[in-house]
């Protein structure tokens, strides 16, 4: 079994006298702000002077400097803006300003993993990474609870990295639910495969595929979009309780029938696993990575295009109209951010 931590495995006060500079104020930005805050740790923020977050960070009752400056002040510096961006920053505003014996801290493996961030030697370097939307990072804190988080230790130059790195997820509130062990590697790969297999690549072609035979067939897109996108919630949150049986418990014998008949043939095993471990291994022989640094270097047209023609989509267009009428269209927990 993998190393676990929890709140009982962590010391607070090892943030005592130091100052946590968190860079990027967006989805995991501000929840991670706001709850050391509230676990008593000093707080402050990194941001452009001209980008949105400032003035929000700032009414949150936040300091908020230049990156270069924020880094200068702190010991713990948490890179918390968009991945794609995070290595010219560091190049140009964090690096420069990052003296010996301080420690560089990231949510997500992406930029060490691939070598775009290239931390000196003389610093530490952990990833303190909750597994969950930065939204609810917040909101079970104030819950009292917390989002199971990951930690790895990568640089270790102080010999204290384990206890800031610790002391951090409990300041957060990851301590509460448990601290898995692991590396920048392996998180970043696993994450990777994850939401281009399952979460994000599958599950989306899966729920399109669908909504599309039903609708090619003469169906009423508002009944294809129930069946196929907003019941996958549902079943979702059955197996999330209770695990796949506790999920077939409460569906029916025929949908249970149906599913062992069905679920091959739709998802042929052998040929979906070759797909996968071919998707796998671009992750790691760094050759999505590559694609991706250079998708983002010219343009994102691809990417664009592809966001653009989601969009227009009939499951989206009658999927929007369908949540517009729904009771509880103005769920302030919804997160559209990724991860
Ligand atoms: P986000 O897009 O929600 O927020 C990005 C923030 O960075 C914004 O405040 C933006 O103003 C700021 N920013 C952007 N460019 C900047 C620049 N050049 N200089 C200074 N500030 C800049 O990002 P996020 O989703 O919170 O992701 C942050 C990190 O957390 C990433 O490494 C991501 O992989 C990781 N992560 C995200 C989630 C998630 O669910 N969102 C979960 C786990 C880990
Ligand atoms: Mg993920």
């Amino acid at each position: 079994m993998a190393k676990m931590y929890y709140e009982k495995d962590c010391d607070l006060s090892k943030l005592d006298g130091k100052v946590v500079a968190i860079i990027g104020y967006g989805s995991q930005g501000h929840a991670h702000a706001q709850n050391l805050r509230d676990s008593g740790v000093n707080v402050i923020i990194g941001l452009r002077k001209n980008g949105n977050s400032w003035p929000v960070a700032e009414k949150d009752g936040f300091e908020v400097y230049t990156v270069a400056e924020a880094t200068k002040k702190a010991d713990v510096v948490m890179i918390l803006i968009n991945d794609e961006v995070q290595a010219q920053v560091y190049k140009n505003e964090i690096e420069p300003n990052l003296a010996a014996g301080k420690a560089l801290a990231f949510a997500h493996g992406f930029n060490i993993r691939y070598q775009q961030i290239k931390p000196s030697a003389d610093i530490d370097v952990f990833m303190a990474a909750p597994k969950g939307p930065g939204h609810t990072v917040r909101s079970q804190y104030t819950a009292g609870k917390g989002v199971p988080s990951l930690l790895a230790v990568e640089q270790d130059a102080t010999g204290k990295a384990y206890d800031i790195g610790l002391a951090y997820l409990a300041g957060i509130g990851g301590a509460r639910a448990g601290i898995l062990e692991t590396t920048m590697n392996e998180e970043t790969e696993t994450d990777l495969f994850g939401e281009q297999a399952v979460l994000c690549g599958g599950l989306v072609d899966l729920m399109r595929c669908g909504f599309e035979t039903l609708i090619e067939a003469g169906y009423a897109p508002e009944n294809a979009y129930f069946e196929c996108i907003h019941e996958v919630k549902l079943i979702v949150d059955l197996i999330n309780k209770g695990g796949v049986a506790a999920m077939n418990y409460s569906i029916s014998d025929t949908a249970e029938y149906g599913e062992y008949v069905s679920g091959p043939r739709v998802l042929p095993y052998e040929e979906t696993k070759k797909n996968m471990k071919a998707v796998l291994t671009d992750i790691q022989n760094g050759v999505f990575a590559g694609n991706w640094i250079a998708e983002n270097n010219n343009g994102r047209a691809f990417f664009n295009s592809k966001r653009m023609e989601v969009k227009r989509h009939p499951m989206e267009v009658v999927g929007k109209e369908l949540r517009e009428n729904m009771l509880w269209k103005n769920d302030s927990d919804l997160d559209t951010a990724s991860n």
